[in-house]
């Protein structure tokens, strides 16, 4: 759990490559479900169409079908934008804890300051190439923008920003993130599971440093 550029999706790329965890990112189930034309993938296209939101007993039946196909092939599983809310958050305590009782549920809270994740995200720049989408600061590296020429190292793919990525944006998106954030920690407290937090202000190989360290493997 962590706002938006915390670095939640590097640290998960981290622990797949050391770990070989699995990672389940909602935002890739439904593009994958609409793409195949699956059941689920119409019924969330119709909803994307008509400029609704899709609601939560859509997204936990997609999470609770991911599970049911793989959580059995590896030791771990990030969960990336999800449970996003509590209402999620207790219907994926109650399928897990039917299912699959013998899982361990860990919450990871990455603290950053607004303040430092607007710089972040107004300073980021990312790789067109669908198929690279290699993150960039522009605060760690000003020569990318200087040159004239915003390139990807990787891939050589032009570099841009997006469209989201703008401070007024930002900031909406964090009011947003910490009502459900602070929601979801009384829910998990309430609970009685354990809330690790990670300061993630700092470098990323400290943030894993750090994280392997909490979760003790
Ligand atoms: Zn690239």
């Amino acid at each position: 759990m962590g706002p938006p550029g915390a670095g939640k999706g590097s640290l998960s790329n981290l622990c797949i490559n050391h770990f070989g965890w699995l990672q389940i990112s909602t935002g890739n189930l439904c593009r994958k479900h609409i793409a195949e034309q699956t059941k689920i993938g119409k019924e969330i296209d119709l909803i994307i169409k008509s400029g609704k939101l899709i609601n939560d007993d859509l997204i936990t039946s997609m999470v609770f079908e991911w599970f049911d196909e793989n959580a059995d092939k590896a030791s771990g599983v990030i969960l990336d934008g999800y449970p996003r809310t509590v209402a999620q958050a207790q219907a994926f305590g109650a399928m897990l804890s039917a299912k699959f009782p013998s899982v361990r549920v860990r919450v990871v809270l990455f603290d950053l300051t607004d303040d430092v994740v607007v710089n972040r995200l107004c300073s980021r720049y990312v790789c067109q190439n669908k198929d690279c989408q290699a993150v960039y600061s522009l605060t760690a590296d000003s020569s990318l923008v200087s040159s004239g020429t915003a390139v990807c190292g990787l891939c050589s793919g032009i570099l841009g920003r997006r469209d989201d990525d703008s401070e007024i944006a930002v900031r909406k998106r964090l009011e947003i993130y910490h009502r459900h954030e602070q929601q979801l920690i009384d829910f998990y407290q309430s609970n009685g599971s354990e809330i690790m937090r990670l300061d993630a202000s700092k470098q990323l190989s400290q943030v894993f440093g750090d994280f392997v360290h909490i979760i003790g493997e």
